[in-house]
């Protein structure tokens, strides 16, 4: 049925589909560089390849498969569109471009693509110059898009993606085994190059899938790690604080083991920052979030409050394991040089800490041993009704 279906549809059909479908991907990834917020690394290669190579599509057109120039440059532009592809991939996903390897290859195909067409002339030769590279890139392609998918989530526009790419290669490498070696049934109903075409569409428009998708998930990524962690100093927000609260609470309800609060101030902030200059005190808040998460444990969670204040909990925490805990964090913000070896900034922070339960009077009574720590002296750590 398919072998039918495929053998009435003309290679003109094929070739304008798939022109069609490369050349409205790369409106649609151009129209990307506007909607995503922040700059898409490697978006413009996508675009340029895909654009080149709807091109390169569309130039095949109205000639006769293999005929000399027209087809060297059509070929010239597929090469081009994939080497640009693969540099888009690798800058997307922060990978180093093999260019040393890159540039010498492409140089070769493209001799050997020129060698073939206009000195002996043979069609085989330059399909198979042109295959090398068409296999070998997507090949390449794959291999990034394989490492750099994620962990956690098995369907990603990154598995997608380097599906794509190797069933790209395989069908090529079908394709020319196809033609160095036809099968004389086949063959004679132009069915290895219908079978190429159809799949090389349909390729082009799974890659394109992909790489929206992957874009999609980067966007998705960034904005919620935006949504969760303050601008200035990294750490996370009261928002994402008080998400992780409710859980910690709703485990802590089922167990047994509550939590500890901690609250946080840095002592005569507004001093510092009169002393030396805001923008010291911007670098100040963004060390102590290092310093504070260099003396938690890895299932504490630390926030920023607002303005100078800061949050800890601590789960399954006693309120004397908080207390050495606040005090650890207390002598290392204490000893710690906040600004240089010539010009050192020193800082100091008054921590309040309370039992935290489902009766949502923590935060209230952490900030009441905060007080009372400041009214101490500063510098110091309280307990409420410690
Ligand atoms: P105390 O020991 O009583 O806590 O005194 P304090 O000066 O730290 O307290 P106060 O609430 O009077 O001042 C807090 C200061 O923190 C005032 C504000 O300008 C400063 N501040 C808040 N957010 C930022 C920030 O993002 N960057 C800088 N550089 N300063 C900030
Ligand atoms: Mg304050
Ligand atoms: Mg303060």
């Amino acid at each position: 049925m398919t072998w039918r279906f495929l053998a009435t549809l003309d290679r003109e059909t094929l070739l304008v589909v798939t022109a069609a479908v490369t050349l409205l991907t790369s409106v649609l990834l151009a129209t990307f560089s506007r909607v995503v917020p922040g700059e898409v690394r490697g978006l413009r290669y996508w675009v340029a390849s895909f654009a080149i190579y709807g091109l390169a599509t569309a130039f095949r057109i109205p000639g006769e498969p293999g005929s000399g120039t027209g087809t060297f440059l059509a070929s010239g532009f597929e090469i081009t569109a994939n080497t640009l592809l693969f540099i888009g991939v690798c800058r997307f996903f922060h990978q180093v471009t093999p260019t040393r390897a890159l540039a010498p290859f492409v140089a070769l195909q493209s001799v050997w693509l020129a060698y073939a067409t206009f000195v002996v002339a043979s069609v085989r030769s330059a399909g198979l110059a042109l295959a090398v590279g068409q296999a070998a890139i997507p090949i390449a392609i794959g291999v990034v898009a394989w490492r750099s998918r994620s962990r956690e989530r098995l369907l990603s526009g990154c598995l997608l993606g380097a599906i794509a790419a190797w069933s790209q290669a395989a069908v090529v490498i079908a394709h020319t085994v196809a033609m160095l070696a036809p099968l004389p049934a086949l063959a004679a109903r132009g069915l290895p190059e219908k079978l190429f075409l159809a799949a090389e569409m349909l390729l082009a428009l799974t890659g394109a899938v992909a790489m929206v998708q992957v874009i999609n998930e980067r966007t998705r990524g960034e904005l919620e790690f935006m949504a969760s962690h303050d601008y200035l100093t990294g750490a996370l927000t009261r928002r994402a604080f008080f998400a992780q609260l409710e859980r910690e609470l709703a485990r802590a309800g089922r167990s047994g083991l509550w939590p500890a609060l901690c609250l946080i101030d840095v002592d005569h902030f507004k001093d510092l920052n009169d002393r030396h200059g805001h923008l010291a005190g911007d670098r100040v808040l963004k060390s102590l979030v290092t310093v504070a998460n260099d003396c938690l444990r890895t299932t504490d969670t630390f926030a920023r409050y607002g303005g100078e204040e800061f949050l800890a909990l601590l789960p399954e925490t006693t309120l004397e394991e908080a207390r050495a805990i606040a005090e650890r964090l207390r002598a290392a913000i204490e000893a710690a040089n906040f600004g240089t070896p010539d010009a050192p900034i020193q800082a100091t922070v008054s921590v309040g800490i309370a039992r935290c339960t489902a009766d949502g009077r923590s935060l209230d009574e952490a900030d009441r041993a905060l007080y009372a720590a400041k009214e101490e002296g500063r510098n110091k750590t309280a307990v409420f009704g410690g």
